[in-house]
């Protein structure tokens, strides 16, 4: 993901990275808006639950502790957020993430016409992108069965 888009999650959601210092977003751009929605849907979910044991608290001052955001990446043509701590209800946040993500492309965030090549590299893509991109072009391409339509 371009630096300035990560920057602009890392400065919208500063908690999630104040402890252990803003991380690489390994993942293409397209998905800006799929972390960008779930980053603040997580967000406001720990602000409302600032009192909820399952964050744990500093060992210091017995302040309340976001959870750390450790990784973000693109994985088997799926979006991964990896944290230091979470409960059901932000691994299930986490989960929608990555279902979105298979259907929406990496590329240019499109939802229309979206499909999967199949190895050696998995990428999520739609029609468009694919005629742009050689890497990819080259790759067998199947339509997600599951679409979004605006
Ligand atoms: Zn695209």
């Amino acid at each position: 993901m371009k630096k300035e888009k990560q920057k602009e999650l890392i400065d919208k959601y500063p908690k999630f990275f104040e402890r252990i210092g803003p991380i690489g977003f390994h993942c293409r751009d397209g998905w800006f808006n799929i972390l960008d929605e779930i980053l603040g849907c997580i967000y406001k979910y720990c602000e409302d639950n600032k009192h909820s044991p399952i964050y744990g608290k500093s060992i210091i001052d017995n302040e309340f502790v976001f959870p750390s955001i450790t990784t973000i990446k693109e994985k088997f043509g799926s979006l991964d957020i990896y944290t230091d701590s979470s409960d059901e209800l932000i691994r299930g946040m986490i989960a929608v993430a990555s279902y979105l993500s298979r259907k929406t492309c990496e590329f240019c965030g499109r939802k229309i016409n979206v499909g999967r090549t199949h190895g050696p590299w998995i990428y999520t893509v739609c029609e468009v992108c694919r005629e742009k991109e050689p890497r990819v072009k080259e790759l067998e391409w199947t339509p997600s069965t599951d679409q979004y339509f605006d």
